[in-house]
């Protein structure tokens, strides 16, 4: 019997953003271990050739064969690439080595800005949300994520160049639903990293509201060490401290989505 209804097709995110370092990968994670937490059932798309989500995720490499590469340029279909993770509800199509070359190999291929998208048709009924972690670039990879996404979710870190980039990542998305997926909208902007203690951190922030107003969530995530420690064991910061204030964070920005997706929120139960 199926979960979920025939009618019903995946919430598609994408998490970008050109610079590296600002929390994508972090946001990406957790934010689906805590939307997993919350009873969806979610996929997340490795998109990033470094892999850092199929490594937080405790993925090893000898299980990243049937990978995001061999989907999009192999023609892999990509339910047969949906790995189990250690999060219940929440499964990931990791990445491999072999991405490095996508973003050249694609300028080759046929449809190459629909490569992901058309590669959904066979997961978009399984899952209640995908999110895509974005490598740090605007080159194809991110642009086939862009082209397949519902919205795009862009995580900014709280310091002093954290504008600087928006702009051209804005005119991006314009140009995307010009030419692409006029469907596209800007779901939300999270701030990351977030130190109380830094005057510029508010600064940041208060200039981000100024700019993008009510999309900026209103949860912003804390820096906080129990974050960067939970990758190198593998874990989701949710199931490596699920106290920890980080962690507490992106139970509240999954709040906020579903809130934007008009969802229900049921409060977890309890910890994973
Ligand atoms: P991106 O994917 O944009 O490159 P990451 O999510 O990998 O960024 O984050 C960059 C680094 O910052 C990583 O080492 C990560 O563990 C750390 N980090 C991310 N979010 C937090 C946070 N809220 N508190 C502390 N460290 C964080
Ligand atoms: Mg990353």
């Amino acid at each position: 019997q199926k979960t979920i209804d025939q009618d019903k097709r995946a919430r598609v995110l994408a998490i970008a953003n050109q610079k590296g370092g600002v929390g994508k990968t972090t946001t990406a994670v957790n934010l689906a271990t805590a939307l997993a937490a919350c009873h969806k059932k979610v996929l997340i798309i490795d998109l990033d050739p470094q892999g850092n989500a199929s490594t937080g995720l405790g993925i090893d490499r000898a299980h990243r064969q049937r990978d995001i590469y061999r989907v999009l340029l192999d023609d892999m279909v990509m339910a047969d690439a949906v790995t189990p993770t250690k999060v219940p509800r929440l499964s990931l199509v990791p990445s491999s080595s072999d991405l490095s070359g996508a973003e050249l190999e694609l300028v080759e291929t046929e449809r190459r800005v629909y490569r992901l998208k058309d590669a959904f048709h066979s997961v978009l009924r399984d899952f209640d949300y995908i999110l895509i972690d974005c490598p740090p670039a605007l080159g194809l990879l991110t642009l086939n994520a862009l082209v397949a996404a519902d919205g795009l979710l862009v995580p900014l870190q709280a310091e002093f160049y954290a504008l600087e980039g928006l702009s051209h990542l804005m005119q991006t998305v314009e140009r995307v639903k010009q030419l692409y997926n006029p469907e596209l909208k800007l779901h939300g902007i999270a701030v990351t990293m977030y130190d109380r203690r830094n005057n510029l951190s508010d600064q940041v922030a208060d200039d981000v509201r100024e700019y993008f107003g009510d999309l900026v969530f209103k949860t912003v995530i804390p820096r906080n060490v129990r974050m960067s420690e939970a990758p190198s064991f593998g874990l989701p910061a949710l199931l490596y401290d699920w106290r920890c204030q980080g962690s507490q964070a992106y139970i509240k920005l999954a709040a906020e989505v579903l809130k934007r997706d008009g969802e229900r929120f049921r409060k977890p139960a309890a910890a994973l």
